[in-house]
This record gives structure tokens, sequence and C-alpha cells, in this order.
């Protein structure tokens, strides 16, 4: 099962400094339904992830200031945040990254250059098992469905890749 339809619309909060980054994931996940706020630090990100918590956190490593596994430790500490699943972006060429965001708390990652074809469901997989991790009865996932991304995505090329 890895096509899944929402009762309302998993909020998604970007922590990308690179603003195309930001914009594919906007241009993608949007018409996917998630509502998609965006930050390009990770100063601005963990403010906003306190006035609002997203249901889930993309977060790119490699940040001005501080990074994004910085920014993962402190979004643990505080009670607001602790709960919210993040999933780190790292680069394709930075091997270290993906073992270091796990070992900060991340539930996985996605590697950059980001897969236009495949990003929607990996999404959906981490908002699975953010809800397994952290077993939230309020993470808003309803029953799945077979239309969802019909439109946006080739399923099975999708599975091939994940
Ligand atoms: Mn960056």
């Amino acid at each position: 099962m890895t096509q899944r339809e929402f009762l309302f619309s998993p909020r998604l909060l970007v922590i990308e400094d690179n603003e195309m980054n930001r914009e594919l994931v906007v241009d993608v996940l949007t018409p996917a339904g998630f509502l998609i706020v965006e930050a390009d630090s990770a100063e601005v990100g963990i403010e906003m992830a306190f006035d609002h918590p997203p249901d889930l956190i993309l977060m790119d490593i490699a940040l001005p200031g501080l990074d994004g596994l910085e920014a993962r430790i402190l979004l643990k500490a505080n009670t607001k945040t602790a709960h919210i699943p993040v999933v780190a972006l790292t680069a394709h060429a930075m091997h270290g990254d993906e073992v270091r965001a796990l070992g900060a708390g991340c539930i996985g990652f996605i590697t950059k250059p980001l897969d236009t074809r495949t990003l929607a469901q990996q999404i959906f997989l981490f908002l699975e098992k953010g809800e397994d991790a952290e077993k939230r009865p309020d993470l808003r996932l309803a029953k799945p469905s077979e239309n969802v991304f019909r439109s946006s995505l080739n399923t099975e090329d999708a599975r091939s890749k994940l």
C-alpha cells in the first residue's frame, strides 16, 4: 500500500536555502494536496515550527547559520516540536550527511537533486513512517486511495526508484 488520500491537507514545512528546490517542492506537492510553508534558514524555520507545528518537516542539511542537523536537535528539544517527523534533504555527493541525519533523529532522507516523479510518493511514505514512529493519533491520514497521484506520477516507475 503506497497511495493514500488525505481527509485534510497535511502541512509540510520546507526548510531549504535553495530557492529552486523550494519552488520544486511547492510545484510538485501542492497539486498532490499538501499545504506547504517555506523557510530559507533554520532559524526562520524553527520559529515557524514553534508557532504552527507542521505534520512533517523537509530539512536541508547544508544551510547558512544553523545547519539542518543542529536545527533537528533544537526541534527535538522543544516539546512543541519534538514529535514532528523530520526528513533530511541531502546532497548526492555528501554521503556522510545521510548517516548524520539519521543519527540526529531524522526519520529518513531524500537525496538531491530531487526527483519530481517520486517526491510525492516519498513524502507519503515518510508520513506513514512518522505516524508509526510517533504513534500520533492526530496525524491526518485517511484511507488508501487509487486516485491521488494518477495525474502527477507514474507509480510503477516511482516504486522501482524508491
Ligand atoms: Mn542548502
